[in-house]
């Protein structure tokens, strides 16, 4: 079976976005290929050194999403990044072939740089991330890495490293393709893309009233001011998240009733919330039953890191036969 490899940062609880955009696709990736899937939290270290306080209990929450979002601990392997060892000292020889204007170019550091002002970005690690991100995927072997259009930069990276180790060391690693995965867009309650950082999330396991709260209050059509005026469903979020969530039926008479002004916004949100409660509950329900267990995700975890462990040093082995060092 191909294999492919993909991590996430612990955030801790995850949104619908993440649900949407990533989790569903790694759960049907399960299926099809052998399937490497880490907290990566060293990666969250590049910003969040200064107060690690949180890496340990966001990264059993958001597994305990995964798992609960139907991740399959007997189809993929689940770790932890820094369980296995392995991946900073793949990391150390990939940043020695690596040159430095390779990374300077990454438009995602270029940007990150410009726009997150609350983060000291300014320290070594963040500049070198995409070489730890490389050494995640080619630890592996990974033949393909699923990532949305803005990440594409970072797997081309990653393919020229492996050919400029490849060069000087022989042929050890396989060059990964990026996968690219659908990006339903999900966007937030204030009808930006959603996210963590913009406050405008819902949460999978956001209680019942509190999601339905939040799309009670989530912007809609600005120009449909009063319940008489006719709206346009294709500029408003709330339609966006039918189409995420909603039956066919619905979303064909939410198109229609709307421009009419047929039906108000509050009864085309509770329908909205209705069918999404539909999916969302019972990964709700099964994620809160694994957070009572918890000693059950660690087990998962350290079981998968143990696995991850024994085939990153596989790779290791041959990697350190081909740089020659010791003695
Ligand atoms: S009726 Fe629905 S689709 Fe139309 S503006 Fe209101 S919330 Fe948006």
């Amino acid at each position: 079976m191909e294999r492919v490899v993909s991590g996430m940062r612990p955030t801790g609880k995850l949104h619908l976005g993440h649900l949407e955009a990533v989790l569903k696709n790694w759960v049907e990736l399960q299926h099809n290929y052998e399937c490497f899937f880490f907290v990566a939290d060293w990666h969250a270290l590049t910003s969040d050194y200064a107060d690690t306080s949180e890496i340990r209990s966001n990264t059993l929450a958001m597994v305990c999403d995964w798992l609960g979002a139907g991740l399959d601990p007997q189809r993929c392997t689940l770790f932890v990044q820094s369980l296995v060892p392995q991946h900073a000292e793949l990391h150390l020889l990939l940043s020695a072939v690596t040159p430095l204007g390779w990374l300077e170019r990454v438009p995602t550091y270029k940007e990150a740089r410009q726009q997150i002002k609350d983060k000291d970005l300014n320290n070594y690690a963040f500049l070198g991330y995409p070489v730890l991100q490389a050494a995640d995927i080619l630890i592996y072997k990974g033949d393909y890495v699923p990532v949305g259009e803005d990440q594409v930069p970072h797997i081309e990276l990653t393919r020229e490293i492996a050919r400029r180790f490849n060069k000087f060391y022989g042929p050890i690693f396989p060059e990964p393709q990026a996968l690219l995965a659908p990006d339903p867009r999900v966007v937030g309650t204030d009808g930006r893309r959603m996210s963590k950082s913009y406050r405008n999330d819902i949460k999978i396991t956001d209680p019942p009233e509190v999601i339905w709260e939040k799309m009670r209050t989530m912007v809609t059509d600005p120009a449909r001011v009063r319940r008489h005026d006719p709206g346009d469903p294709d500029v408003c979020p709330v339609f966006s998240l039918h189409k995420i969530y909603s039956s066919q039926e619905t979303i064909d008479l939410v198109n229609v009733e709307c421009r009419r002004a047929g039906i108000g916004c509050i009864d085309c949100k509770r329908m909205l919330y209705e069918h999404a409660m539909k999916r969302i509950a019972p990964i709700a329900e099964k994620s809160r039953s694994y957070e009572q267990n918890i000693d059950e995700v660690k087990r998962i975890l350290q079981e998968g890191s143990q696995r991850a462990r024994q085939e990153a040093e596989r790779t290791m082995e041959q990697v350190r036969a081909a740089v020659r060092l010791g003695l």
